[in-house]
């Protein structure tokens, strides 16, 4: 298993940037994602990692030792491309055994490994059957098996799930996390899919025109955004954002959200322009008493809540609200937010205004 870290790596293909600068670090044994949209540069980085793509300059460690310029052959990983490659003219076992073979390991030593591996995938009655005829599920519980087979140091996956209809791709997701979790082995995997990132993932590097923009946890990048980007890019819906205008000099400051005043902790610092207020949709109330109001322009109903959005002199906003509760378009309500819930972000350069003591943005009536 295998603690693998990048620091400042770069790759640019000619005189195109896919990758700029990027840093972080990849825990021994975590399920890790390489979440963007597409074009972002995941594949890029995580070819990177495996050897299979060299980088333009920065550092690349496993387990310590330097690999940046090694071939993938010498990294010990291996690297699941599309779960369905399988070698047509084999069998289960075959397919799975392939690598040990290559490897010139004995017979009997293969045999064991093998019933091992078909073992912790479920996949022993159908060992001698040929791939042909399987189904998705057992043609990637096979692709997985050559993977693991070798025992290598990690593996690395690039959207292996990405062809599957949605149902089936939620099961297979969760025999991938569970796979994981009974082997504990270091997993690198490529998605576009947040909710997927989300679900699965120890943590999560959001990645944006070839930069990291967040790396942490999933709870930690959803409650705490670094940037806008990442802000609209997880959650569904995204973030709303409202734009006002604000000065935050050195001991806090005051700023006002249409007639209603906010009150910016002292410790944040660093924006003297236009703020934009973040709040998620579940951390907006609708409470006729409030000062600050909105006007319900949709209502879209989920099943037990529901998306109610609405237009305020900011701009519009999404609230989800429990699906009882009553709400006509055209209604006008008043709107609240839980103050410790709100990021505030410098709405010039999208950064994420960061309280040291991370207090909450107060609001009053
Ligand atoms: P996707 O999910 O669409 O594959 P990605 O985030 O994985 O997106 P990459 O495949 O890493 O993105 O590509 C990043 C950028 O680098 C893209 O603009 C892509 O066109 C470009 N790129 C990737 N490989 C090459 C290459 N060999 N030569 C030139 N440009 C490349």
């Amino acid at each position: 298993m295998a603690q693998i870290h990048i620091e400042n790596v770069r790759k640019d293909f000619g005189s195109f940037n896919a990758v700029k600068s990027s840093t972080f670090t990849i825990e021994d044994g975590e399920f890790f994602m390489l979440l963007g949209p597409s074009g972002c540069g995941k594949t890029t980085t995580l070819r990177m990692m495996a050897g299979l793509e060299l980088p333009t300059s920065g550092e690349i460690y496993i387990d310590g030792e330097e690999v940046g310029q090694k071939p993938a052959s010498q990294r010990d990983i291996a690297f699941v491309f599309q779960m369905f490659a399988l070698y047509p003219h084999m069998n289960v076992g075959k397919n799975i055994s392939y690598p040990l073979r290559c490897q010139g390991m004995s017979k009997a030593a293969v045999k064991k490994k093998v019933g091992e591996i078909a073992e912790i995938l479920g996949i022993t009655d159908i060992l001698n059957t040929p791939v042909g005829g399987l189904s998705g599920g057992d043609r990637q519980r096979v692709a997985l098996g050559r993977a693991i087979v070798r025992d290598p140091k990690a593996f690395f996956m690039d959207e292996p799930l990405g062809a599957l209809d949605a149902e089936f791709r939620e099961h297979m997701s969760e025999e991938l996390r569970a796979l994981h979790d009974r082997m504990s082995a270091t997993t690198v995997y490529v998605t576009h899919d947040q909710l997927e990132a989300m679900q699965m993932g120890d943590k999560i590097v959001v990645m944006n025109h070839g930069s990291v923009e967040q790396f942490g946890v999933p709870q930690d990048i959803y409650d705490w955004p670094a940037t806008k980007f990442v802000a609209q890019f997880i959650g569904s819906p995204p973030m709303n954002f409202l734009d006002f205008n604000g000065m935050i000099g050195k001991g806090g400051s005051e700023v006002h959200l249409h007639e209603t005043t906010m009150s910016i902790p002292k410790s944040i610092d660093g924006a003297n322009g236009a703020l934009s207020f973040g709040v998620r949709p579940e951390h907006v109330r609708l409470d006729d008493a409030a000062p600050y109001r909105g006007r319900v322009k949709a209502t879209e109903y989920l099943g037990t809540t529901q998306i109610v959005t609405l237009e305020t002199a900011n701009g519009d906003l999404k609230a989800r609200v429990a699906s009882s509760d009553k709400v006509t378009v055209g209604d006008q309500t008043g709107l609240t937010f839980d103050p410790r819930t709100i990021t505030l972000f410098d709405a010039e350069t999208g950064a994420a205004l960061r309280s040291q003591a991370n207090e909450g943005v107060l609001i009053h009536g």
